[in-house]
């Protein structure tokens, strides 16, 4: 495993963990990319961006979205490192995922002693806290991992307390940035009151386990954050983009004329 932690690391990827195909393979997600997975899948290299640029909080934005988009900057890296095990052990299949990954991939990173899980469902690095995109490569290659249990998080209930609305999945605001289409009076109220045009934060901002945590090492991320969204400037390279432009100029919209 020290072998593969060094590879990954030699591709940018510094916070790595590994996980058992069996701990995660009941809890797969229906998408298109099911069909990529290796057909004896045994291990989920598990790998953690941070995006955390600075302790300030953005103005109209979630901190994943001041950053260029992480398809980009992380796919790219954990591509390349996918091609360097497959170089390595050519026996082997390696299929990289970020994003619309089959893996539960915090539970995946439950069992990799990397971190724990928050009431608010998200993974808590120990290094990096919650502010990281997470990704893997699976392979057939075995590497007898032994799960870890998972570690819940501290409970003190301030995620519940500040979330806008009481961490109801569903309801949550950072999906509703995301939805395409007509929003109803209710969804729109809440980006105008919550002034955000695209994800959200406030469940991580308050969260004592962020405390005190490392804020990223990624060049990329570090040399080209944006902390405001506006129109007028170019975001081809945000990960908003992914939605089309209307959903977020909706929002910014409906922040900026609604009363
Ligand atoms: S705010 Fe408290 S309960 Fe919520 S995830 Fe953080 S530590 Fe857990
Ligand atoms: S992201 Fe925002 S709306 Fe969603 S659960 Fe966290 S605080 Fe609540």
């Amino acid at each position: 495993m020290e072998k593969i932690k060094e590879l990954l690391n030699s591709c940018g990827i510094k916070r790595v963990g590994f996980c058992s195909y069996e701990g995660v393979k009941n809890a797969l997600l229906p998408c298109r990319n099911l069909a990529r997975l290796p057909e004896n899948a045994k291990t989920v290299i598990c790998a953690v961006f941070p995006y955390k640029v600075k302790d300030a909080v953005p103005e109209n934005i979630s901190r994943y979205a001041a950053v260029p988009d992480y398809h980009t900057v992380c796919g790219e890296m954990l591509k390349i490192a996918a091609e360097k095990l497959k170089a390595l052990f050519p026996e082997n299949a390696f299929e990289a995922f970020i994003d619309n990954s089959p893996i539960n991939e915090v539970l995946a990173l439950s069992k990799t002693r990397l971190g724990k899980v928050g009431q608010n469902g998200l993974f808590i690095d120990d290094k990096f806290g919650s502010f990281v995109f997470l990704g893997e490569i699976v392979t057939d290659l075995d590497l007898n991992v032994t799960d870890h249990s998972p570690t819940p998080c501290l409970g003190c209930g301030k995620c519940k307390a500040a979330c806008p609305v009481g961490l109801k999945k569903e309801d949550c605001l950072s999906k509703i940035t995301q939805q395409k289409g007509e929003l109803s009076n209710e969804q729109r109220l809440l980006i105008k009151q919550n002034g955000l045009v695209w994800g959200c934060d406030i469940c991580s901002e308050v969260c004592p386990e962020n405390d005190g945590k490392d804020l990223t090492d990624i060049a990329e991320f570090l040399n080209s954050y944006r902390y405001c969204f506006s129109p007028t400037e170019d975001y081809t390279d945000r990960a908003y983009t992914w939605r089309g432009e209307k959903v977020i100029l909706r929002n910014y919209e409906i922040i900026k004329n609604e009363k």
